[in-house]
């Protein structure tokens, strides 16, 4: 396989920054192969070489992926001259890496927001035909109507004559303003134009799933984490 320094590698799978990787080193408490290793410029197969942090092995990734729970008041973008973005919400560590959003999430939608390098994986989950399933909460400010659930799930006419593919929509409370809604597709603001075709006004959304995604309920607002390798194993 592909060599690449030991002090890259363990920076990139979370022991910090460079500096920090270099006294984890001096420290003596790293091994390769059994032998511990001080210098930081070894050159390791990820695929060959054992290597331990502590007796632990270390979990080598050739790409970073983090779930966003994103906060209203951010845009879904790398940077941006007046707004804050998403990245800024993105810790120290791993800003380096070139991370991007995986699709876009308006200024004042809250949720799940998915951001990689992995630039096959993204263009493989954005593909207009990848038809990967995004369920929503949506909040509204008057009730739905049985009939208007039934529209929004077979298809409705959107303001520039787009006809919406099947979807899933059922409420959830009981005065039927809050919806979760399920979209095989991604049109821009979809779900808030697809409930004005309704004469419904969206309050409040927050994304919940993407594709076999599912917002951790534990991940507070602005803050991200890096996905299990569980999580990541679901995406390929
Ligand atoms: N649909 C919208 O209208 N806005 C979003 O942010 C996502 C889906």
């Amino acid at each position: 396989g592909k060599r690449q320094r030991l002090d890259k590698i363990l920076s990139h799978t979370g022991f910090g920054s460079r500096r920090e990787v270099r006294d984890l080193l001096r420290a003596r408490r790293v091994m390769v192969n059994g032998q511990v290793v001080t210098g930081g410029e070894l050159g390791i197969d990820p695929e060959q070489d054992l290597v331990l942090v502590d007796g632990q092995p270390v979990q080598y990734r050739e790409f970073t992926y983090l779930m966003l729970n994103k906060p209203a008041g951010y845009l879904t973008a790398t940077r941006d001259r007046y707004a804050p973005t998403v990245l800024d919400l993105v810790p120290e560590r791993w800003r380096a890496r070139r991370l991007a959003p995986v699709g876009r999430l308006d200024k004042d939608t809250e949720g799940l927001l998915l951001l990689t390098n992995d630039g096959a994986l993204a263009h493989r989950l954005l593909a207009p035909n990848s038809r990967i399933p995004k369920t929503y909460l949506v909040r509204v400010d008057k009730p739905v109507t049985p009939a208007e659930l039934e529209t929004l799930a077979t298809g409705v006419v959107l303001d520039d004559g787009y006809r919406t593919l099947p979807a899933q929509a059922r409420s959830v409370n009981s005065e039927n303003t809050e919806l979760e809604l399920t979209l095989f597709e991604g049109k821009y603001h979809q779900v808030k134009r697809m409930l004005k075709a309704v004469g419904k006004q969206v309050l409040y959304l927050q994304r919940r799933t993407m594709g076999p995604l599912v917002l951790d309920p534990d991940l507070p607002l602005g803050v991200c984490r890096e996905l299990t390798a569980e999580e990541i194993g679901r995406l390929k």
